[in-house]
């Protein structure tokens, strides 16, 4: 098969690449090499840019419900494009066919919800804020927006963001991530079929160079950035140097309590889903137990340990495990499994213990794949670094507390504060869990507690860099500004 050579898109045609410069992108199960993705020069953003600044004008002046009449299109070319899409995710990015399913089941919720924004982006009207003064409040489309992708949810994490943006008047300029290009390629084949203007939606592929100057381009007017923490501190600095406003969502290192009355099988599957899903590379896989009691500690660490060994792990793509409900496959990439692999070595110099070591496993037929098996230390106190560190890789990590005020100040010592959950009947302890824990998302017998696309998504503390979260509400005053509105008639003669 030739390999795909990827393109720009700007003003609704796709551009050849400047640079000759391209990364390959592999399916990281078998390292077969399935495209190029451009490495696009800072004056193919320039471009974009003009695009959709050229765009803004039109489109925002455009009836809410005839912008939203291009999104019910796209939901439909989603719906009865899933399976290809859902291939394409898998191929590009390793997770199995049936998360790369709930991916783009998830994305064509974003899309639905943003449909309704001729309710949404209704403003307020205050009728006598004083005397004879009327006060309203408009919620205005802004202008130009920018998105800054991530690799593990390559097609589902910009729809966080872009439908609301498109829906409330804005214009819009994607870079995905270099290291899974292909379903946004796809996918904009869509929004051309859906039938919206060119230059409202564009995409620039690349890697840092591209995203920087679409950072510090003068014409954005606001950045979605998903990805590290590290580079969100770098995103919160620049947008804050040129005055756009940002959203930044980042790392994660998401616990689970197990209580002492937990469900102990349903807990344990529960666990392992929210483990090993996507070979452990979720921002919502959780990666850290906190068992509460020795009793507790004795139970979940060894039927998390055998239940580990069960794990199915296979190329997600091979038909015999095409329906399985719990397949892992392997981490984004070479570099990445590298940096599992001492992470691991770090574990055991500072001494926890390897209850399970997935470093020598090999999947027959997947030789030049990057595979991890699952991996599990027990006897881990906070402050190790393989606490601290966001691993991305299906380690786990197994720590002990005593009581319920110890789990949740483990939690909360913690500098990440994406998600964490806890397993009990208990409503009391499930209650303090909820108000106590800093984290911006909770789950009670949830291992992955990712907010529905109505929802606000977002952590806290090193998890969120920013004051707004993606998709639902939040989005939606992200996309528009607020003007405020103080008029008064005089009486005629
Ligand atoms: P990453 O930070 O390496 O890359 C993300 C994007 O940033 C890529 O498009 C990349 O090209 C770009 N980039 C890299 N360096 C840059 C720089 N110096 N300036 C500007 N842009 C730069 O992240 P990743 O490895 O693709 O994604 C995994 C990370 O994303 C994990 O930390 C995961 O927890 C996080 N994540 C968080 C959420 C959330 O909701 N909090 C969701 C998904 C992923």
């Amino acid at each position: 098969m030739p390999i795909e050579q990827l393109k720009n898109h700007v003003s609704g045609q796709w551009l050849d690449p400047e640079s000759h410069a391209t990364l390959d992108v592999e399916n990281p199960s078998t390292g077969q090499i399935i495209a190029r993705v451009p490495l696009s020069v800072p004056g193919e953003i320039d471009r974009a840019v003009a695009a959709a600044r050229e765009a803004f004008p039109a489109w925002s002046a455009t009836p809410v419900a005839r912008r939203c009449e291009r999104l019910f299109k796209l939901a439909e070319l989603i719906r009865t494009n899933s399976d290809d899409l859902t291939r394409l995710v898998t191929e590009e990015n390793g997770k199995s066919l049936p998360d790369a399913r709930a991916e783009v089941k998830r994305a064509l919720e974003n899309t639905e919800v943003a449909c309704g924004m001729p309710m949404l982006q209704q403003g307020d009207k205050l009728i006598g804020a004083a005397a004879d003064i009327d006060g309203e409040v408009l919620r205005v489309p802004i202008g130009v927006f920018g998105m800054i992708a991530p690799f593990n949810f390559p097609l589902m994490v910009p729809f966080w963001f872009f439908p609301y943006a498109l829906a409330t008047g804005n214009t819009y300029v994607i870079k995905p991530s270099e290291q899974a290009p292909c379903s946004m390629t796809k996918l904009t084949e869509l929004i051309e079929r859906a039938g919206f203007p060119p230059g409202v939606f564009n995409v620039v592929q690349g890697d840092k160079t591209a995203a920087e100057r679409l950072l510090e381009h003068p014409d954005v007017d606001g950045i979605s950035f998903v990805g590290t923490s590290r580079v969100c501190r770098i995103v919160a600095s620049r947008c804050g140097d040129t005055n756009k406003r940002f959203q930044a969502l980042g790392s994660a290192k998401n616990h689970l309590i197990a209580m002492p009355d937990a469900k102990m099988d349903d807990m344990i599957r529960n666990m392992i889903t929210s483990c090993y899903g996507c070979a452990g590379q979720r921002c919502m896989a959780s990666s850290a137990i906190v068992a509460v009691g020795d009793d507790t500690y004795r139970e979940v660490t060894e039927r998390f340990v055998a239940a580990s060994k069960e794990v199915l792990m296979a190329d997600p793509l091979d038909p015999a495990v095409a329906d399985e409900p719990m397949v892992m496959g392997p981490v984004i990439s070479a570099r990445s499994r590298e940096f599992i692999m001492e992470m691991i070595q770090t574990g055991v110099d500072e001494g926890a213990t390897l209850a399970l070591d997935g470093r020598s496993l090999k999947v027959p037929g997947c030789e030049q794949g990057h595979f991890v098996g699952p991996t599990v230390f027990t006897d881990v106190t906070p402050g190790m670094k393989i606490h601290e560190t966001e691993i991305f890789g299906p380690v786990v990590v197994i720590l002990k507390a005593q009581t319920l005020d110890e789990a949740i100040g483990i939690i909360n010592d913690h500098h990440f504060g994406n998600g964490a959950s806890i397993y009990t009947q208990n409503g009391y302890w499930a209650r303090r869990f909820k108000l106590e824990t800093q984290c911006g998302m909770i789950g009670i017998n949830v291992g992955i507690p990712a907010p529905v696309a109505p929802l606000p998504f977002g952590g806290m503390k090193d998890s969120l860099w920013s004051d707004t979260k993606g998709q639902g509400r939040a989005a939606i005053d992200f996309f528009t500004d607020r003007k405020i509105i103080t008029e008064r008639y005089w009486a005629e003669g």
